[in-house]
């Protein structure tokens, strides 16, 4: 699969805003944004020029696939899955990103990262239902059990010292190390700074 294979505090650095891609580093002190707030390049500190409204939309649509850790193909294609649905667009895309598998294993706190817990599911760590599922890109549904495999347990034992947020729709017990899907999350429940309808004006021109 191809990904993003640079440096990914730049990438922060570039969309202007922390996209928590690094685990704890990300609320030190070593923060590259908070140490650096200024765009990549040899041009960062320059003086910024007012976006277009194209710059507007695509910056945003960089911004969310990079929070996700997707390259553009994987990115386009929750698109226009998203706009032939019923629906607002925007947010049938946002439900679907969240409802991916290593995304709910770092929501409910099993990986410190979006991309430690793409690496946990490809690894073969998580079953879903009792069956191992090792597709990052699996999407959940409600009432779907996800679990550490029983087999590596052991190697998860650091999580029960840990409390992680997890949001409302989902459930996470660090004893026994088994989550569940409880809804599918609404807009409200994803605490991303992303405007999606520029994202939707993105990819429909
Ligand atoms: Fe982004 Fe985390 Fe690097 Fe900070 S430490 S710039 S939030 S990846």
């Amino acid at each position: 699969m191809a990904k993003y294979t640079g440096a990914d505090c730049r990438l922060c650095r570039r969309e202007g805003t922390k996209l928590f891609l690094k685990g704890d580093r990300c609320t030190s002190k070593k923060c590259a944004i908070d140490r650096r707030p200024t765009p990549p390049g040899i041009h960062g500190m320059g003086r910024r020029r007012r976006m277009s409204e194209y710059g507007l939309q695509l910056r945003e649509k960089q911004k969310t696939k990079r929070y996700y850790g997707l390259v553009e193909k994987q990115f386009k294609n929750y698109y226009i899955k998203a706009s032939r649905q019923k629906g607002v667009t925007g947010e049938i895309m946002l439900s679907m990103l969240e409802r991916r598998l290593d995304n709910v294993v770092y929501r409910m706190g099993i990986g410190f990262s979006r991309a430690q817990a793409r690496q946990i599911v490809n690894h073969g760590h998580i079953t879903v239902n009792g069956k191992k599922v090792d597709i990052p890109s699996y999407q959940v549904n409600v009432g779907d059990v996800i679990a550490i495999k029983p087999a590596r347990k052991e190697k998860f034992a650091h999580l029960k010292e840990y409390r992680p947020i997890i949001p409302k729709w989902l459930d996470f017990s660090t004893e026994t190390l088994e989550g569940k899907v409880l809804a599918l999350p609404a807009r409200e429940d994803i605490d991303l700074n992303i405007n999606e309808q520029l994202i939707v004006e993105h990819y429909s021109k």
